[in-house]
């Protein structure tokens, strides 16, 4: 990783640790980023008097906050790098440090998806209401990527990126209108600190006027997530290198028919265990007690499993026949060849069961 790029912002770290003169100090930082961690450490202790502890657990998202237990231990302020604040309250003092990367990748080769996307959103617009369709042509005309009925009203470009390129937004908007897109900085709902963020669990700023979307971020973490939430055609362009690609159809299907497979395989199961994360963004109580009472309304049964970290070792010995995961919602969509048993979402459970229709099209498991 090219750190000289990144802006882990330690001046005003330090600044901040000496205002408040403060004695220990947690730092907390992504997977990508513990391989750095030390010298951050090295560099955070020397330029001020704290002494700094690693939260060494793995880090996920700002839904995984350092809290009671650092608390216990006596540390004044958790420095918390590569993820912004969300709508929960860890109990302790937390700055958050986005580390922005900077890089200004040429927009040229995302382009040519940018107009294929355009024009199949064209397509999907709704048509007057007095224009009589067959449910044949409805089909073919309206259906999104997850088998929604889509109701967009315009075709515009959604602008979202990950959290270290979210600084290049409003220019790339500029640029992309100049270009003839009409586009939208989406804002989403109170888990979003920023105009077009997304996160793996959350694309609260879709909205029916926007027809397809780029992001600018890497890897296909969160294009997944916003694929299967919206069903819109996606460009990706990966400031790291430059690279521009789309996130494609064939592999939204692949995961769909997995999805459905792993419906289909619970349909006879009559135990369930129904995991609640116990991270204070991933905490799900209501949602993992409604689930148990479903499945007592078909007649099955469901455990109520809490855990911090959700893992095969920690749960795939228990005698129950496939798990239901009110969790962080991407361990049970991007994770569950990893388990011995089915692992499925709270809407495929209601699929298994017949309260909706797979017909109707997928739902992503949202945590608003
Ligand atoms: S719940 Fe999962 S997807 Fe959402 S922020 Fe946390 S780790 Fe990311």
């Amino acid at each position: 990783m090219d750190l000289e790029r990144h802006d882990f912002e330690i001046d005003d770290l330090v600044e901040l640790i000496k205002s408040n003169d403060n004695r220990l100090v947690a730092l907390q930082v992504p997977e990508g980023l513990k391989m750095q961690a030390l010298e951050l450490m090295d560099r955070l202790e020397n330029e001020s008097s704290a002494q700094i502890i690693l939260a060494a657990d793995p880090c996920y998202g700002a839904c995984d906050l350092v809290h009671g237990k650092m608390k216990m231990m006596g540390v004044e302020l958790v420095a918390h790098m590569g993820h912004s604040q969300m709508n929960i309250d860890s109990g302790m003092p937390t700055h958050f440090i986005p580390v922005t990367y900077d890089s200004e990748p040429e927009l040229e080769p995302v382009i040519e998806w940018l107009l294929k996307h355009r024009e199949s959103a064209k397509k999907k617009l709704r048509r007057p209401s007095n224009e009589k369709l067959t449910e044949q042509e409805k089909q073919e005309i309206f259906l999104d990527v997850v088998g929604r009925e889509i109701a967009l009203e315009d075709y515009k470009l959604g602008l979202v990126g990950s959290i270290q390129h979210l600084h290049l937004l409003e220019e790339y908007k500029q640029k992309l209108e100049n270009l003839g897109f009409n586009v939208v900085i989406p804002e989403g709902g109170a888990r979003l600190s920023f105009p077009g963020q997304v996160l793996g669990c959350n694309y609260s700023g879709d909205s029916s006027e926007i027809g397809h979307y780029l992001f600018l971020g890497s890897g296909d973490f969160h294009p997944i997530g916003l694929v299967l939430h919206t069903g819109k055609p996606l460009a990706m362009l990966d400031p790291y290198t430059g690279e521009a690609s789309e996130m494609s159809v064939e592999s939204i299907e692949r995961i769909l028919r997995q999805r459905f497979g792993l419906i289909v395989s619970v349909s006879d199961s009559q135990k369930f265990g129904i995991l609640i994360g116990e991270k204070p963004g991933q905490m799900r109580r209501s949602l993992a007690i409604r689930v148990k009472k479903m499945l007592e309304k078909h007649g099955k049964k469901g455990y109520l499993l809490a855990l911090e970290h959700v893992g095969p070792d920690l749960i795939d010995f228990y005698p129950v026949d496939a798990f239901v995961n009110t969790a962080c919602p991407r361990i049970a969509i991007d994770d569950s060849v990893r388990y011995s048993k089915p692992l499925i979402t709270p809407f495929e459970l209601e699929v298994a069961l017949g309260e909706k229709k797979w017909e109707h099209g997928y739902q992503f498991d949202e945590i608003p």
